[in-house]
């Protein structure tokens, strides 16, 4: 086969992947990463007993390319599925954690939501579509289809769980296309749920309510650096892709690897950095793409680690762990119980968990943090948890551009890169600022970025 020349910008889980399928096809292929390690936001480490993640804690099995990736990784053995009980998720309410209902019969008799809550639920078949979901937002929507109270302790935790996220900001139809089109395709949720399920099957795909939650013994990490590690030197570590400029021919790349300046000439580009990232490496190519880039808001996050005695816990550890509604007005978002969904995550005797601050509800708390930010949370996570000791292991990450935010008018930036493709034969826009944020999204359109690049090479 002609050796087409490809690059790959950034060594996430979306790059990797996408570099991975494209080398096994027989392309040259080189991945230029900034950091000295593979991974970007899924970032593990070990330390005094405990298992880190960082960044990504779990990922969730919903597409078959994801075992594919995971076998040919040589992880098959090192893939660990999360304890069922990680299928059980809490919510605050007035200082109580209860669980979040996922049967029917678990709904009727929760006290999370009240009977009016409830009575409004069998409204829902009845409600008509409505129109552009692009500037729908998603509390628009779920009050609209569900009622004000599943919003506040349902919809609201859930979107600063998934995305660190606003409901009142976020589109329903570029955060949750999936949500979306069960009203635009079946006329309902309830409805859709239950007729999308056969679509699915179709498919062979898996919902993301029923896929399996998946981690590696060795923490999330594990998946990018086996991926890396197969791809040997094609891999550069340390290395900013500074410029991206037209050559006659194509493409020049131009980075700086530990200080050194360097330059390749592939034929195709596949750019998988932040939009942040990429706004400037694309700068001199097209200034339109460079606004809609920027624009893309990426709120800071911290994750606090804490590792506890087993004996301090003062609570059953029975799920995957809690998250807090707005409405309760906590300093934290919420919290995973790490130990208890993934084994290996701490020692026997202790247990670790995960707590997240800020996000797009409340970037202030970690933009402008003064000593006594995590003392505060500690101190209302303990309260919730029954804990009455002082954490054993403390370790924190601050994000400061955590998760892009697919915000009302998404749409706009999206219509944008498939412009810009179309008038740059041979740069792909990649990442998790499109088609989804979670690592399965990223490796599922990784698969399907590594299949349009396979289709343009062609026509070389
Ligand atoms: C705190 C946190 C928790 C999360 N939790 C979960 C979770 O539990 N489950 C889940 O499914 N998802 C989770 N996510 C989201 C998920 O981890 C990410 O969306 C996904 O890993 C993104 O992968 P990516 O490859 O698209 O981008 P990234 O991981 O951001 O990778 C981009 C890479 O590009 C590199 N780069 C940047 N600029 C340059 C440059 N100029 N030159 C060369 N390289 C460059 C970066 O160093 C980085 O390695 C979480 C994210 C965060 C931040």
């Amino acid at each position: 086969m002609d050796k087409t020349k490809i690059t790959v910008l950034g060594g996430g889980i979306s790059g990797l992947a996408t570099a991975y399928w494209l080398d096994r096809a027989g392309y040259s292929v080189t991945v230029l990463e900034a950091n000295s390690e593979p991974g970007g936001s899924m970032n593990t480490r070990r330390e005094h007993g405990f298992l880190v993640d960082y960044g990504a804690n779990s990922g969730l099995d919903t597409t078959p390319e994801i075992g594919q990736l995971v076998k040919e990784a040589g992880l098959k053995d090192d893939w660990v599925y999360a304890d069922l009980s990680g299928n059980r998720r809490y919510i605050l309410k007035h200082h109580r954690l209860y669980a979040l209902p996922t049967q029917p019969l678990a709904f009727i008799k929760t006290q999370l939501f009240s009977t009016r809550a409830k009575l409004r639920l069998l409204a829902e078949p009845f409600i008509g579509r409505s129109e552009d979901g692009y500037y729908q937002s998603i509390s628009q929507f779920v009050t609209r289809r569900l009622g004000r109270e599943f919003l506040d302790y349902a919809v609201n935790p859930f979107v600063a769980g998934v995305f660190a996220g606003n409901p009142e900001n976020l589109s329903v139809k570029s955060a949750f296309p999936k949500l979306y089109h069960l009203e635009e395709a079946y006329g309902g949720l309830i409805k859709g749920l239950i007729k999308g399920a056969k679509e699915r099957r179709k498919r062979a795909e898996t919902s993301k309510q029923s896929a399996r939650m998946f981690s590696f013994k060795d923490g999330m990490q594990a998946l990018p650096k086996a991926i890396a590690a197969r791809l040997g030197e094609t891999v550069k570590v340390n290395c900013r892709v500074e410029k991206v400029k037209k050559s006659e021919s194509s493409y020049q790349v131009l980075y700086d690897q530990n200080g050194q300046s360097g330059q390749v000439d592939p034929d195709i580009i596949v750019s998988a950095i932040p939009a942040y990232n990429a706004a400037n490496v694309f700068a001199e190519l097209d200034d339109r793409l460079c606004t809609h880039l920027n624009q893309i808001y990426y709120p800071p996050v911290k994750v606090l680690f804490l590792g506890y005695k087993k004996a301090a816990i003062g609570r059953a550890l029975d799920g995957f762990g809690f998250l807090i509604p707005e409405k309760e007005k906590k300093t934290f978002l919420g919290a995973i119980w790490s130990s208890t969904i993934f084994p290996g995550r701490s020692r026997d005797d202790t247990e670790a968990f995960t707590l997240f601050v800020g996000g797009a509800r409340s970037p202030e708390l970690v933009e402008n943090e003064e000593g006594s930010l995590n003392a505060a949370v500690i101190r209302e996570f303990q309260k919730i948890m029954r804990i009455d000791e002082r954490p054993l292991f403390i370790k924190e990450r601050i994000w400061p551009q955590s998760i892009p935010q697919y915000q009302l008018g998404y749409i706009e930036h999206e219509r944008y890169f498939e412009q810009f493709e179309e008038n740059h034969p041979g740069i792909f826009l990649s990442g998790n600022y499109r088609g989804g944020i979670s690592v399965s999204d990223c490796i599922k359109n990784s698969h399907l970025n590594y299949l349009r690049v396979v289709e343009y090479a062609m026509t070389l």
